[in-house]
């Protein structure tokens, strides 16, 4: 909607890939905005951050996705497309594998890995493909452990589906909700996992030439309306449903508030004036992911990144691993760096909470991997929302509580995944101010 002629002037809290998102399509649609960042630079979770090396060589890395993944005609393409940030190198290349059963296996989130995918049998396999024929179901909040059970069978389910869900929400697939990833529904409705992933279209996994926190940065750079170091500390309800927002120093007043923050954050502003939402965005759960970075020698036959999730619980809280290529110029000539990490929803056994349990833990499945020459940990609180069954209705019954002129975003109201995150913020910015 274009709003040139009845400009609502917006304050968006919070400078993570959500704030930015929705300020960048509120001003497009002619809304005067301006962000509020709490940190000293904007991003959150998407940076990329100074690393150097050894002997002090450039060198960087991701505080949070290593990679985009970009589906054709979707609303991240349209985003980086605008920005200008085309054409940047793919992400890594080399081995995917599943670590199951003491070993590794090539991955089963490719159609080799799945015909040799471990401890299905023959019929597991057969049941896979009957994919297609499988009606959609209809519960809108079912988990995902009995979604896939339901469309590639209990094998699939119990197998190789714990591995790859962990790699990507950290939490077992039956605490967590369908809605976690909105796109497995698009694709149920586009003929069933196969057939839908076909028709889809195209996705690639891409990296912005400078890393990921270069979409953060040139959303800032191109809002020119983003306020690093300013935290928002209160808010104040003002007649005809608009706000003042209070920072350390200053007062602003808006005609709406939009808390592009995580739950907790928000939870935390809205608690003295509208306790209700500020209950229940409280009471959605988060997980801390341990992050731990490594370089290494060069390992032959990796030369193109690699990647390896772990079945658990067989990772007794080591989720999995993911290294660059060794020509992606985030890294440092000559070294071999990986991401390896732990924790999420699971448990992590004591002798993982260190640098040396976790390097033997890596080993096992690792083994041609030498002793780092650089370590760094980079702990993510709460960085991941738990999207339980019945998720979708608790954001329903927020955006119900939250007081005119309140809009709530983020990863806990449309996924973590970036690709689900920038859909779900187009379509609300289109809805805006209808919309909640
Ligand atoms: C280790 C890791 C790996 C990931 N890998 C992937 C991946 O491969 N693919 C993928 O799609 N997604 C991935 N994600 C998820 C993705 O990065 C997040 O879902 C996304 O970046 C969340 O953005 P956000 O803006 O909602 O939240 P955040 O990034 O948390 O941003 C919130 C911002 O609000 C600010 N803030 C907090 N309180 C206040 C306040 N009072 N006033 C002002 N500002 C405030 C914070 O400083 C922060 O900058 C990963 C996340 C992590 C942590």
């Amino acid at each position: 909607m274009d709003s040139r002629n009845n400009p609502t002037r917006i304050i968006v809290l919070g400078g993570g890939l959500s704030g930015l998102l929705a300020a960048w399509h509120l001003r497009e649609a002619g809304h005067p905005v301006e962000l509020w960042e709490a940190a000293p630079r904007p991003g959150g979770w998407a940076q990329t951050l100074p690393w150097p090396g050894p002997q002090g060589e450039p060198g960087c890395l991701e505080r949070g996705p290593q990679a985009l993944r970009v589906v054709c005609g979707g609303a991240l393409e349209r985003v980086t497309r605008e920005l200008g940030l085309n054409g940047q190198p793919p992400g890594s290349k080399g081995p995917r594998w599943l670590g199951k059963a003491g070993r590794r296996h090539p991955s089963p989130a490719t159609p080799w890995g799945l015909l040799k995918a471990p401890g299905l049998g023959l019929g597991g396999r057969f049941r896979m493909l009957a994919e297609p024929l499988v009606p959609g179901g209809r519960d809108p909040a079912e988990d995902l452990h009995t979604f896939f059970a339901r469309r590639l069978g209990e094998g699939f389910a119990w197998e190789l589906l714990p591995a790859l869900v962990a790699g990507v929400l950290a939490a077992p697939p039956e605490r967590l909700s369908i809605e976690a990833l909105p796109r497995l529904k698009q694709l149920e409705a586009r003929g069933g996992l196969l057939l839908g992933g076909l028709r889809a279209g195209r996705e690639r996994t891409c990296v912005p030439v400078g890393g990921v926190g270069t979409l953060a940065q040139a959303l800032a750079d191109q809002l020119g309306c983003v306020f690093p170091d300013r935290p928002a500390r209160a808010l104040e309800s003002l007649p005809g449903g608009r706000w003042r927002v209070h920072g350390d120093s200053l007062t602003r007043e808006a005609d709406a508030v939009v808390l592009a923050l995580p739950a907790p954050a928000a939870a935390e502003l809205l608690r003295p004036m509208a306790p209700a939402p500020a209950g229940l965005l409280a009471a959605l759960p988060h997980m801390d992911l341990r992050v731990w970075h490594s370089r290494h020698a060069p390992v032959p036959g990796w030369e193109r990144g690699f990647g390896l999730l772990v079945h658990p619980p067989e990772g007794r809280g080591l989720l999995g691993a993911v290294a660059f290529a060794a020509d992606d110029p985030r890294g440092v000539p000559g070294l071999l760096q990986i991401r390896t990490y732990l924790g999420g929803a699971y448990a992590v056994e004591p002798d993982r909470e260190a640098w040396p349990g976790v390097f033997c833990a890596l080993r096992q499945w690792l083994p041609e991997l030498g002793e780092p020459v650089q370590v760094r940990e980079e702990s993510c609180p709460a960085a991941f929302p738990l999207l339980e069954p019945g998720h979708g209705a608790r954001v329903e019954r927020i955006g119900e509580a939250l007081p005119p002129g309140l809009h709530w975003l983020g990863a806990a109201r449309f996924g973590s995944g970036i690709p689900d995150l920038t859909a779900g913020i187009e379509a609300w910015a289109e809805g805006f101010p209808v919309g909640s």
